[in-house]
């Protein structure tokens, strides 16, 4: 899903990068990516650019699709809070069948993002008009809308910004931009959070024009994101 996601967004797979956000030996990276270049998932291995093959990206999105899905079935239908639920379909995801996987899709209105407000394989453009915060002018409004996958995979980050309410459906107002100290402040549940530029890179938002909202209470709006 990584891969998947680097190929996305940075137009290649780069196992260096892999290893890091894995947290795994770069000896490991690299054995598991000559096993799924043998297996035909991915070309390019021993070369710095590798990208997924057709069958890969399949395999990838479909794993993607289960993943995202078992997220909605685990806060919707089992109420498991929203801290959890990436850990927990990581455990789940892969024993979904394909049948499974239309009925979960049904029963869950068809939904085009995930609880983090990342797109399922295939729905991107859904995503396209929310702007990471770190380039969003000081004093605009806005509705958060999506916690970036790389910054879903990363727990102490991820619950940092779920005790602060920013998640999808919060307003929240950009307050300051400090380029020379790489943070930005932002008015969000009635209080000031500072962000790093690296953190704000990864929470993306819309603009808005309601401000009686930002410091209001905001309750669990997030969980149903109007989409
Ligand atoms: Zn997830
Ligand atoms: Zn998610």
């Amino acid at each position: 899903m990584s891969m998947l996601v680097m190929e996305r967004d940075q137009g290649e797979i780069i196992a260096a990068r892999l290893a890091e956000m894995l947290a795994v030996a770069p000896a490991t990276v690299a054995m598991t990516l000559k096993r799924m270049e043998r297996d035909n998932w991915i070309i390019g291995t021993g070369r710095k650019a590798i990208h997924l093959t057709e069958t890969g990206r399949q395999a990838a999105f479909s794993i993607t699709r289960r993943h995202m899905l078992t997220e909605w079935l685990l806060i919707r239908i089992l109420k498991v809070p929203l801290p959890m639920v990436h850990d927990e379909a990581h455990g789940i995801e892969h024993a979904i069948s394909p049948q499974l996987e239309e009925r979960m899709r049904e029963i869950l209105d068809d939904p085009k993002v995930c609880p983090h407000g990342n797109p399922f394989p295939g729905f991107e453009s859904f995503t396209s008009n929310w702007i990471p915060l770190v380039d969003i002018p000081a004093g605009e409004k806005v509705i958060i809308r999506r916690i970036h996958e790389f910054a879903e995979d990363n727990p102490e980050l991820l619950e940092f910004l779920i005790n602060n309410k920013i998640l999808p459906g919060s307003h929240a107002k950009i307050l300051t931009i400090l380029p020379f100290n790489q943070t930005i402040a932002i008015e969000v549940g009635g209080a000031i959070i500072t962000l790093g530029f690296a953190t704000a890179r990864y929470i993306f938002a819309e603009r808005s024009e309601r401000d009686d909202l930002i410091s209001a209470d905001q309750g669990d709006s997030q969980f149903s994101p109007d989409l």
